[in-house]
């Protein structure tokens, strides 16, 4: 079972743990399973364990702004105690929305120890309606008081997944139809694991739709150059949800051939709507 099915299947039967640690894969993966959760465990209409994307929460999530949400990052080269104690003291406020609260702590690995002390109080006794997740490229750097406080989930080969489909995903925005659908279609057809470079690809619109609506390149699961070309957010939406339809398909054994082909069309035809070209964000 994939990282992602053990959380949603955990997350259906009403069984998440308080504090999770996913450790290897990829540091986009680990973000990206993160994310996930953060975003069902406040979704309003959860749907079969994914979040709806649509309502007010989802919409926060995917803004970057949701108040329930903490995501904590090393400064410099750790973690260190006082991001702790500040992701602490909000910790201890009731949730704004009436939800939970999630905190991703990124480069779980590099606290320091004073902070993974710090951090050990909160795993025992985690404030009522809160979430804590930490990511860690290996589990081993950290303190054993901690890999036990959290339940460990364990993400593979997440690197060449996301790479695959943000290359795919980078040639489709470019492309024109012909392109697609003579030279990307058959590729893609062809690919041993059809349905980790589709998800790829949804990483990859989800990069682009966040980049769009907050231009904050700390948000984006797959850091460093932010994405271009710009489509409008309402078309990245739609190409997101374009994806994630087409992956469901061929999880109910739909005819690839055919459940590609539907895809190319409804991406090229966002595609080929009104683009908004050039090197800034625009406004949210
Ligand atoms: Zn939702």
């Amino acid at each position: 079972m994939t990282a992602h099915q053990q959380l949603k299947q955990a997350l259906l039967a009403g069984k998440l743990a308080h504090a999770y640690l996913l450790v290897g894969g990829s540091e986009e993966g680990r973000r990206a399973e993160a994310i996930y959760l953060a975003t069902a465990l406040n979704c309003r209409y959860l749907q079969g364990g994914e979040p709806c994307g649509s309502c007010h929460s989802c919409r926060q999530m995917a803004g970057g702004n949701h108040p329930d949400f903490y995501l904590l990052e090393p400064r410099g080269t750790n973690l260190k105690i006082a991001q702790i104690r500040e992701l602490e003291a909000r910790l201890a406020l009731q949730a704004f929305q009436g939800g939970v609260k999630v905190a991703v702590l990124a480069g779980a690995d590099t606290m320091t120890e004073a902070a993974a002390n710090c951090l050990l109080k909160t795993l025992e006794e985690p404030p009522e309606g809160t979430y804590l997740i930490l990511l860690a490229a290996q589990p081993d750097p950290l303190l054993p008081t901690i890999r036990s406080r959290c339940q460990e989930i364990h993400l593979e080969g997440a690197m060449a997944i996301s790479q695959a489909g943000t290359g795919y995903w980078a040639r489709l925005v470019a492309a024109d139809l012909p392109v697609i659908m003579e030279e990307i279609l058959p590729e893609l057809e062809k690919e041993a694991d059809l349905p980790a470079v589709l998800t790829g690809m949804a990483l990859a619109c989800r990069d682009q739709l966040v980049w769009q609506l907050t231009g904050s390149a700390t948000l984006l699961l797959k850091p460093g150059e932010p994405p271009t070309p710009f489509l409008a957010p309402s078309r990245l939406w739609a190409c997101f949800w374009t994806i994630q339809d087409t992956l469901a398909a061929l999880e109910h054994n739909a005819n690839h051939r055919l459940a590609l082909e539907v895809m190319m069309f409804k991406l090229y035809t966002q595609f080929s709507g009104e683009a908004i070209h050039g090197g800034e964000p625009s406004p949210a």
